[in-house]
Protein backbone atom coordinates (compact mmCIF):
# COMPACT_ATOMS: atom_id res chain seq x y z
CA UNK A 1 0.00 0.00 0.00
CA UNK A 2 1.83 3.28 -0.98
CA UNK A 3 1.61 6.12 1.89
CA UNK A 4 0.87 8.72 -0.94
CA UNK A 5 -2.86 7.10 -0.52
CA UNK A 6 -2.87 8.02 3.28
CA UNK A 7 -3.40 11.30 4.93
CA UNK A 8 -2.33 12.19 8.48
CA UNK A 9 -4.15 10.96 11.40
CA UNK A 10 -3.89 14.46 12.78
CA UNK A 11 -3.75 16.40 9.58
CA UNK A 12 -6.73 15.03 7.13
CA UNK A 13 -5.12 17.60 4.52
CA UNK A 14 -1.49 16.12 4.11
CA UNK A 15 -0.77 13.56 2.77
CA UNK A 16 1.15 10.90 5.32
CA UNK A 17 5.03 10.01 4.79
CA UNK A 18 5.18 7.11 7.68
CA UNK A 19 3.56 4.78 9.63
CA UNK A 20 3.87 4.26 13.42
CA UNK A 21 5.29 0.66 14.28
CA UNK A 22 3.10 1.15 17.57
CA UNK A 23 -0.18 2.36 16.65
CA UNK A 24 0.20 1.08 13.10
CA UNK A 25 -1.45 4.77 11.95
CA UNK A 26 -0.51 6.87 9.05
CA UNK A 27 1.05 10.60 10.13
CA UNK A 28 3.07 13.81 7.77
CA UNK A 29 6.44 14.82 8.45
CA UNK A 30 5.48 17.18 11.76
CA UNK A 31 3.72 14.01 13.67
CA UNK A 32 6.77 11.97 13.71
CA UNK A 33 9.79 11.65 15.84
CA UNK A 34 13.05 9.01 15.66
CA UNK A 35 13.52 7.58 18.55
CA UNK A 36 15.59 4.35 18.73
CA UNK A 37 16.04 3.93 15.20
CA UNK A 38 12.35 3.58 14.83
CA UNK A 39 9.72 6.26 13.24
CA UNK A 40 7.08 6.57 15.90
CA UNK A 41 4.26 9.39 16.07
CA UNK A 42 4.28 11.69 18.91
CA UNK A 43 1.42 10.19 20.90
CA UNK A 44 3.08 7.18 21.15
CA UNK A 45 6.00 8.48 21.56
CA UNK A 46 4.55 10.47 24.67
CA UNK A 47 3.65 7.24 26.33
CA UNK A 48 6.73 5.54 25.95
CA UNK A 49 8.87 8.17 27.38
CA UNK A 50 6.46 8.74 30.62
CA UNK A 51 6.09 12.60 29.60
CA UNK A 52 3.63 14.87 29.73
CA UNK A 53 0.62 15.14 27.37
CA UNK A 54 1.46 16.77 24.30
CA UNK A 55 0.54 20.00 24.11
CA UNK A 56 -0.77 20.37 21.08
CA UNK A 57 -1.59 24.03 19.59
CA UNK A 58 1.05 25.77 21.38
CA UNK A 59 4.45 24.68 19.57
CA UNK A 60 2.73 22.17 16.58
CA UNK A 61 6.30 22.35 14.82
CA UNK A 62 8.10 20.88 17.56
CA UNK A 63 6.47 18.44 20.32
CA UNK A 64 8.46 19.38 23.99
CA UNK A 65 8.82 15.88 24.04
CA UNK A 66 11.03 16.04 20.94
CA UNK A 67 13.46 18.83 22.22
CA UNK A 68 13.42 17.26 25.62
CA UNK A 69 15.39 13.86 23.49
CA UNK A 70 16.96 16.09 21.42
CA UNK A 71 18.43 18.14 24.04
CA UNK A 72 19.41 14.61 25.92
CA UNK A 73 20.48 13.08 22.25
CA UNK A 74 23.31 16.04 21.95
CA UNK A 75 24.34 16.15 25.83
CA UNK A 76 25.10 12.66 24.83
CA UNK A 77 26.58 12.53 21.90
CA UNK A 78 28.96 14.87 23.48
CA UNK A 79 30.11 13.10 26.13
CA UNK A 80 30.30 10.36 23.79
CA UNK A 81 32.77 12.02 21.48
CA UNK A 82 34.67 13.51 24.24
CA UNK A 83 35.16 9.90 25.55
CA UNK A 84 36.20 8.42 22.25
CA UNK A 85 38.73 11.80 21.84
CA UNK A 86 40.33 10.82 24.91
CA UNK A 87 41.45 7.50 22.96
CA UNK A 88 42.51 9.07 19.61
CA UNK A 89 45.68 10.61 19.37
CA UNK A 90 46.08 14.17 20.74
CA UNK A 91 46.44 15.85 16.97
CA UNK A 92 42.65 14.85 16.90
CA UNK A 93 42.03 16.69 20.38
CA UNK A 94 43.81 20.32 19.09
CA UNK A 95 41.97 20.18 16.11
CA UNK A 96 38.26 19.69 18.30
CA UNK A 97 35.99 20.32 15.35
CA UNK A 98 34.05 17.50 16.13
CA UNK A 99 32.83 18.53 19.77
CA UNK A 100 33.70 22.04 19.91
CA UNK A 101 30.94 22.60 17.58
CA UNK A 102 28.85 20.63 19.72
CA UNK A 103 28.85 21.96 23.16
CA UNK A 104 26.89 24.77 24.04
CA UNK A 105 28.56 27.88 23.96
ZN1 LIG B 1 1.87 5.75 17.23
ZN1 LIG C 1 0.36 15.53 10.85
Amino acid sequence: MSLHLQVCQNHSEREAVARCPVCRLYFCRECVTEHDDQVVCAACLTKSVRQEPLQQGRYPFVPRSAAFLAGLFIAGASFYSFGRLLLLVPTSFHDGSAWHSLSPP
